[in-house]
């Protein structure tokens, strides 16, 4: 959910010339609350929340519940505190996925021109479209009215003759709206929106631009290119805002799905700085992260940690595996080597520099499994210990009839020193305990067992 600037004065009739008007961004409004709303219909009107918990964050709102002043990032409690009234549900992202697939689907109907740049949003360029629909906006109609009539959820659009000005269009049109700027006024449309506006612009730069007395885009504008050098200390940072606030941008619609990620993170009940608190709860999601690969068939190149710290900032660090993977055999010591990093932490640390308030691990650059040739490098250090099989009772507490079963073979693989050569053999049989677990919760629930990772 956006929480760009917006001006109610730009929301107005710029002219109906849409000569090179070809590049369309399409954004879904509220979309996690509205796809909740579309299956909940008696929730229409009503302010909802995507997030739950009071140590969560709010992933979207609806705009009923923004008039509340709530907006994303917002801790759910702060956001319980201005709306008490409000229908706080929980994030279902394998929904909200699914309705945008569909979504894109129809879209794709008209061109294959789609850059989707999240789960709700893309840029279309239209201009092969044109010899059927004759005119940008006749497209945009369309999408919108089609995409409600199915789904019940609006969509804004903006129509303009290129990425910068469609996007600000159609940030400027939400709700529910529809706003074409005309290739001759892309200038002065930009210069009436604040600073903030602008790509690249964040909280601390509008600063740094306010102490030179400048607030606005137009202010931008009147500056010279040396002027904006010294300011942003960049040349290039500041050859793109003088471009950027004349409402130039030559980037080209680049047809492109976005880099799907599957991932499972969860908020501590507590803060904590307690390292094997944090190492657990990164095993847990490592599983389940493996397990929903192993589930869809696909397999990941890409391992990112992410944290929340208890300011409501956040981390994440990313490594790309040699080969790809759908094992949390592999996906937990990366993540953990990786939290480790993050925090410039020796591996004997046991308290974290900072109190964490939500872990998680995701994994991306997919590839069907079938297709991928799956060959652990031979050099990957999975843990110095075994993975050993523990079961666990399904309310998720350990018991004293926990079992653990070693890995048999598992030491075959072993030398000295600290890491341990992995072979083919060794991450197959893995695969194969793993895939046992996974029909185990298939049948008992999904805190029935757990991979004894270290
Ligand atoms: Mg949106």
């Amino acid at each position: 959910m956006s929480t760009s600037p917006r001006s109610q004065a730009v929301k107005r009739d710029w002219g109906h010339d849409e000569t090179g008007c070809t590049v369309l961004h399409i954004d879904m409004d509220a979309f996690y609350a509205s796809c909740e709303i579309a299956r909940h219909p008696e929730l229409k009107g009503k302010p909802v929340i995507i997030g739950t918990g009071n140590r969560a964050v709010v992933s979207a709102a609806s705009y009923e519940a923004r008039a509340y002043g709530i907006n994303s990032a917002m801790a759910v409690a702060t956001a319980r505190r201005k709306c008490p009234q409000g229908i706080y549900l929980p994030v279902d992202m394998a929904y909200y996925r699914a309705t945008s697939r569909k979504i894109f689907a129809l879209i794709a109907t008209v061109t294959d021109q789609i850059e989707q740049v999240s789960v709700d949003e893309a840029y279309v360029n239209v201009a092969s479209a044109l010899l059927l629909w004759h005119e940008p906006t006749a497209i945009a109609r369309w999408i919108r009215a089609t995409v409600h009539d199915r789904f019940n959820v609006t969509c804004s659009v903006g129509i303009a003759t290129n990425k910068l000005i469609a996007k600000l269009a159609s940030t400027n049109a939400k709700p529910d709206g529809m706003l074409l700027v005309p290739a001759s006024r892309n200038a002065e449309f930009i210069q009436m929106l604040p600073l903030r506006s602008l790509p690249g612009v964040g909280p601390a730069s509008a600063e740094r631009f306010r102490r030179w007395g400048v607030e606005t885009v137009a202010q931008l504008a009147d500056l010279s290119e040396s002027e904006l050098v010294q300011i942003t200390g960049s040349k290039i940072h500041a050859h793109d805002l003088l471009l950027a606030a004349q409402g130039r941008d030559e980037r080209k619609v680049t047809p492109h799905t976005p880099e799907k990620s599957i991932g499972a993170e969860r908020t501590f009940m507590a803060d904590t700085t307690d390292v094997q608190t944090v190492s657990n709860l990164l095993r847990r999601s490592s599983e389940e992260v493996a397990a929903s690969l192993r589930t869809r068939g696909l397999v990941a190149r890409t391992v990112t940690t992410k944290l929340r710290f208890d300011d409501l900032s956040y981390a994440t660090k990313a490594l790309t595996l040699t080969e790809p993977l759908d094992s949390a055999a592999v996906i937990f010591p990366t993540a953990r080597k990786l939290l480790f990093a993050m925090l410039h932490m020796a591996p004997d640390v046991t308290e974290l520099p900072r109190a964490v308030r939500l872990a998680g691990v995701s994994t991306s650059g997919l590839s069907p499994s079938k297709t991928t040739a799956l060959q652990p490098a031979l050099d990957f250090d999975v843990n110095d210990e075994a993975p050993a099989l523990t079961a666990t009772p399904d309310n998720g507490t350990a018991s004293a009839d926990t079992v653990r079963r070693r890995q048999e073979g598992s030491a075959k693989g072993s030398r000295t020193g600290s890491t341990r050569a992995t072979t083919t053999a060794d991450l197959e049989r893995l695969r194969t305990a793993e895939k046992t677990l996974d029909s185990i919760r298939t049948r008992y629930g999904k805190g029935s067992i757990h991979l004894g990772l270290g």
